[in-house]
């Protein structure tokens, strides 16, 4: 009833996957077990995903993650191929579009300045040139936007099993059990405890547990500042199509919208209550989505659903930011959880920082430490202005 492995992630969604791929590809000598309960991924956030990419953040730290990710995504289908097939993840550099009205422009154009200190192309746009963009968008109400044509949307599911095999392929071990409590001795980790009882030794754990990463750590005696939260989307027609293939776009509500092949998807971050629920309903796209569609784009006021999902954002409840790096109690215990909502665009670059702490003991392509579990005990949070 025990074994023994070099390193465990706890999790094989995109984050645990990148970790994963990472490892191997910076060369980590050992053994490396990822276990994953679900194995159809059926209730996992990321496939779930609306796979927007933005590098539009108003933090330093999440306009470097997304930087240096959006790169990554770029050559992704080389980079992941696996025996002369290569891993497409349809990523669509159409754009990413917050809408303006008065009171928020200035911000924005705050925004842009930091953006473009990392070389992000962000540009301000009048209400006029929105509908160069969308020409079909109502800018009645709207004094213009924040904009970037380098950024775009992309098959989040895609990008998970080319990581998978990626790793598969590298020698990395997907088992498919669940994990039901990590063990420690002395302020070191020592491995996890499968549902069943099955012990497995590792000086390493790494809990990317997505929405249920919280409980696991709990239940281990190490709480997170991390709940998961329900998010719906819904796929639609309109009855008359587009001019254009749309960016993402971001409704000064905090409606977004984009193109998933002839139809749509749009969501919205609702008012919810803590907790797992995979419930979606059709009343949410006609009370709270279809009203502003159809009136910031008039082709949307005859819309017909298609179908509708909800997934779960592992949403940080102190600055809505992934928790990253070694538990400060807990040597060998590693988090990178709570990205909230936008963890598919910080993928690649958390792969690579955390491998890079785990094997050489530091940050060396990108420095992920402003989102180290300490900060909210030295109140170092990250306020990150502009969360979907
Ligand atoms: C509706 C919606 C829209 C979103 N839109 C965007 C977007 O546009 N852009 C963006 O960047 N991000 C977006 N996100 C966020 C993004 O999807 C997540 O941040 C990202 O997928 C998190 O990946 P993960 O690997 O941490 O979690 P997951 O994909 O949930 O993977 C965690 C895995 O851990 C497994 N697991 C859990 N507990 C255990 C256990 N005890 N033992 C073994 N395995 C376990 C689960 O089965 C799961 O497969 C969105 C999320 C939702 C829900």
């Amino acid at each position: 009833m025990e074994q023994y492995t070099d390193l465990i992630i706890i999790g094989g969604g995109v984050i645990g996957s990148s970790i994963a791929y990472h490892l191997l590809k910076e060369g980590f000598s050992g053994e490396i077990t990822i276990f994953e309960k679900d194995r159809l991924y059926e209730f996992a956030s990321t496939p779930r995903s609306a796979g927007g990419i933005r590098q539009l953040f108003t933090t330093d730290i999440n306009i470097q993650i997304s930087r240096y990710s959006l790169k990554k995504y770029k050559t992704f289908p080389e980079d992941m191929q696996v025996d002369g097939e290569r891993a497409e993840i349809d990523f669509k550099q159409r754009g990413y579009l917050f809408l303006a009205k008065n009171e928020t422009l200035d911000d924005l154009k705050k925004q842009a300045a930091l953006q473009q200190k990392y070389g992000v192309p962000s540009e301000i746009l009048t209400a006029s040139e929105l509908t160069q963009i969308i020409p079909e968008l109502n800018t009645s109400d709207l004094t213009g936007g924040l904009y970037c044509g380098e950024d775009g949307y992309l098959d989040p599911y895609s990008v998970m099993q080319g990581y998978v095999k990626k790793v598969k392929e590298l020698g990395g071990r997907y088992v498919y059990d669940e994990i039901y409590s990590i063990k420690e001795d002395s302020g070191r980790v020592t491995g996890v405890v499968t549902k069943d009882g099955m012990l497995y030794k590792a000086p390493i754990v790494i809990n990317s547990a997505g929405p249920w990463a919280p409980k696991i750590s709990e239940d281990s005696g190490y709480p997170l500042p991390i709940v998961p939260l329900k998010r719906q989307v819904i796929q639609f027609n309109a009855a008359e199509p587009l001019e254009k293939p749309l960016p993402l776009t971001v409704d000064p509500t905090g409606v977004y919208f984009r193109h998933e092949g002839a139809s749509f998807i749009a969501g919205f971050s609702e008012k919810v209550k803590p907790g797992i629920d995979f419930t979606w309903k059709r009343s949410f796209f006609m009370e709270t989505l279809w009203p502003v569609l159809a009136e910031r784009i008039p082709n949307f006021e005859r819309a017909k659903i298609i179908s509708g999902w909800a997934g779960m954002y592992s949403h940080n409840t102190k600055d809505q930011n992934a928790v990253i790096g070694e538990h400060p109690e807990l040597k060998g215990y590693y988090l990178a959880c709570g990205f909230s909502g936008h963890g598919m665009q910080q993928a690649p670059a958390v792969g690579q920082g955390l491998a890079e702490l785990i094997i050489k003991g530091r940050y060396e392509s990108i420095d992920l430490s402003p989102l180290k579990f300490e900060r909210f005990s030295t109140n170092e949070l990250v306020i990150e202005g502009a969360v979907v």
